[in-house]
């Protein structure tokens, strides 16, 4: 079954906001059976609003929309609903109460424009929405199904979660959907896909592979789809495995998840400390591993050794590395994480020195040029990367390749996989 999502609001055509309401949205239709088959963002209009709702029901019986619904003159979603549908408003009881509420607990007065955000197309079913103030709408008429919801990312995705996904199923008879992924790090799409020619074609039409590229991660996502869900789901697993096995040692992970996300948890599951000493990185791989709760059981702290002179003096590089070889080099790489293993008394240490450009190069020393030193009580080793970008693509770049060095490390030294 088809649908299509409907993005309003002037904030999405000027670009002061990006549209990740229809990405979320997409993902999570897919998991039901639902494919997005168009998107949309118009302005914040009647016309529009009318021109758009009506052209996209002659193409699918169910569309999703999100925006318009806050309480000033400026949205007018709600109010060309009631039109389009040609009804009157009913102020909701339980609407209000929610209302009353939360401005009680808020310590503010409710004014008549809030309690109209408790106001609703007669004909509409009401999704309440906690989180917020503005509740989502269900319309069903004519065999066609119209979804209303606020814009606020998080109360859009509290009333998706808590009242859309159910109605979809009580309403919409939907095939079972399987996804499975798997993240490899470091090998060019098109490499992945000539190492899986045969695999990929030996695929029966309701599976299918899909390649995700960003940066030097691709994720290869296999989705099928079939009415019997055990028939669908044994059949995915012997696939899946079959193109990861494929992969071999590409495959960074079989879940899809972050490779930081997925080394931190790793980490903290087998209780191995981690420190960093982060040059080109400026702190982003500590930032990003910081994101994982519990991370603190394994990382108490990390140093960012930008200037030579920090380099020297916290790290203790000696100061003719930097004037024979230079700090974008593998000796420093070595100093450096080997003294912050002792200085932090980690089980692992990462250290990267490298060049984010723009500036700063030289003929040995291209842009992107960059060494990942690894430290443990074994020993030390230091890669060389060339990568390429940005310097936020950069450093996201390096904080992979310092995930698939740690998954070697863990593997090898660490026997934790
Ligand atoms: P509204 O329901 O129009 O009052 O939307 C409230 C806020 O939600 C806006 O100020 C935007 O910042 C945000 N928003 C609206 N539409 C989207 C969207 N499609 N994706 C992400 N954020 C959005
Ligand atoms: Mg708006």
């Amino acid at each position: 079954m088809n649908a299509e999502i409907l993005t309003i609001g002037d904030e999405l055509l000027i670009g002061q906001t990006v549209d990740t309401n229809s990405a979320w949205i997409g993902k999570n239709l897919a998991q039901y059976g639902i494919q997005v088959s168009r998107k949309t963002a118009i302005s914040d209009s009647e016309a529009e609003i009318i021109s758009a709702v009506n052209e996209a029901f002659q193409r699918v019986d169910f569309l999703m929309i999100t925006g318009g619904l806050g309480p000033t003159k400026d949205d007018i979603t709600k109010k060309t609903l009631a039109k389009l549908y040609q009804c009157g408003f009913r102020r909701d009881e339980t609407v209000t109460a929610h209302l009353e509420n939360i401005f009680a607990r808020r310590g503010r007065q409710l004014l008549e424009i809030n309690k109209q955000q408790a106001d609703v197309p007669e004909i509409c079913e009401v999704l309440a929405n906690e989180v917020g103030t503005a509740p989502g709408m269900w319309f069903d008429q004519n065999g066609k199904v119209l979804v209303s919801m606020p814009g606020v990312p998080n109360e859009m995705m509290h009333i998706m979660e808590n009242r859309v996904f159910q109605r979809i199923k009580n309403r919409f008879k939907t095939p079972e959907i399987l996804h499975y992924t798997a993240v490899t790090i470091g090998v060019p799409e098109s490499l992945l896909s000539k190492q899986l020619e045969t695999f990929e074609l030996s695929l029966p039409p309701h599976i299918k592979l899909a390649y995700l590229p960003a940066l030097n991660t691709v994720k290869l996502r296999l989705s099928g789809q079939s009415d019997n869900a055990q028939i669908l789901e044994s059949e995915m697993k012997g696939f899946f495995e079959k193109m990861c096995e494929t992969c071999g040692e590409s495959v960074f992970t079989k879940e899809d998840i972050s490779p930081v996300k997925y080394i931190a948890r790793l980490l903290i599951r087998h209780n191995i400390k981690i420190t960093l000493a982060e040059s080109c990185t400026g702190g982003y791989i500590a930032n990003q591993l910081v994101t994982e709760p519990g991370i603190s059981k394994v990382f108490n702290g990390s140093i960012i050794s930008y200037a030579n002179e920090i380099k020297h003096n916290e790290l203790g590089v000696p100061e003719d590395v930097f004037r024979t070889e230079g700090a974008v080099s593998e000796t420093c790489a070595r100093y450096m994480c080997e003294a912050a293993l002792k200085k932090f008394g980690a089980d692992i240490a990462v250290s990267t020195t490298g060049i984010a450009g723009p500036g700063g190069a030289t003929a040995e020393k291209p842009v992107g040029l960059v060494y990942v030193g690894i430290a443990t009580k074994n020993g030390s080793h230091v890669k060389k990367y060339h990568l390429f970008g940005t310097r936020e693509q950069f450093m996201q770049r390096t904080a992979n390749c310092v995930m698939a060095l740690l998954k070697d490390l863990l593997k090898t030294e660490f026997n934790t996989l």
